[in-house]
């Protein structure tokens, strides 16, 4: 069971956070792992688990890989992913990648996964619900289509079937949208994004988190990975950020205390306000 996890590289959300020529900055020692990503990290961790436990693989068999698109500072988000427990961590890196809009993100992180397969089959790719600075929650299924493979999004829960022919592994995912609760089923391979309802990550061990200082980032180009240039960065970016501008400041909250008169005051405020 070999399973690649997307994994980005985002600004802490407890940082403040800004945008230059239109580009979110990402200021060195501000960013994180994206939180919704170790959800992914954690679901590739346990089927991979689950594999062994069941003894369908060796104990050392079974491999989770995790891939971003980031500059040099993306190693942090890679070294938190050794820390839960990965085996492998790549970083797609080059200054032509800048800028990606989402199809230019799909495009690198499905060629870093058919390098991947490349060495070896790749069974399922798994991606976090969303990035907590783009929010698109594009990327999972732009990635599916480049890949030409099934995607199951948004899973709360995920289950591997007990093979009926050990060729063919089959993915169900139960996902809660509004008020329904649907069942999805694919072959694998596959791409699955799970919901940060999915699982608690785990917490890091002493042991993985000493390891995971001098654990090795491999770093690949785009020309490593036969990518032409223009389909990623901005050169090759279908959209544009015209303006970025910090959000104007709330007005101040007024606070009224209805002594009777509470009506009376809302009433003002909104007629003050051209609120009515
Ligand atoms: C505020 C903001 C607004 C943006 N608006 C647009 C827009 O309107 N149109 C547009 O085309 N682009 C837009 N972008 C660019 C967009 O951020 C990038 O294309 C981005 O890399 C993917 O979009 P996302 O962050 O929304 O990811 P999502 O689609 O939310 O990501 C879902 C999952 O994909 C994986 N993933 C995403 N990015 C990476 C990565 N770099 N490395 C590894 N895994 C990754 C992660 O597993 C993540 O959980 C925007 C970026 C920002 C910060």
């Amino acid at each position: 069971m070999r399973i690649v996890v997307t994994a980005k590289y985002v600004p802490d959300i407890n940082t403040e956070r800004g945008f230059s020529e239109g580009r979110v900055v990402r200021t060195a020692g501000e960013g994180t792992l994206n939180e919704l990503d170790e959800n992914a990290i954690e679901a590739a961790l346990r089927i991979v688990e689950a594999e062994r436990a069941a003894g369908r693989i060796g104990p050392d068999e079974g491999e989770v890989v995790v891939v971003t698109m980031a500059g040099p500072d993306g190693d942090v988000a890679l070294r938190k992913a050794f820390q839960l427990g990965v085996d492998r961590g790549i970083r797609v890196s080059d200054d032509a990648l800048a800028g990606s809009d989402y199809f230019g993100t799909a495009a690198v992180l499905a060629a870093a996964v058919r390098r991947l397969g490349d060495e070896a089959p790749v069974d399922l790719v798994v991606t976090g619900m969303a990035a907590l600075d783009g929010l698109g929650s594009v990327v999972p299924t732009l990635l599916g289509a480049e890949l030409g493979l099934p995607t199951l999004n948004l899973a709360k829960k995920v289950e591997l079937a007990e093979p009926a022919d050990p060729g063919q592994r089959v993915l169900t995912i139960t996902r809660e949208i509004d008020d329904v609760t649907e069942s999805l089923t694919a072959p694998l391979p596959a791409v699955l994004s799970v919901t940060d309802g999915a699982n608690q990550p785990r917490f890091p061990g002493f042991k993985l988190i000493m390891a995971a200082r001098s654990k090795e980032i491999e770093v690949w180009s785009p020309a490593d990975l036969g990518l032409d240039p223009a389909v990623a960065g901005s050169a090759g970016a279908r959209t544009e950020t015209l303006t970025a501008a910090p959000r104007p400041a709330r007005p101040e909250v007024e606070l009224v205390t209805d002594k009777g008169e509470g009506g009376v005051a809302l009433a003002d405020f909104l007629i003050r306000n051209d609120l009515v």
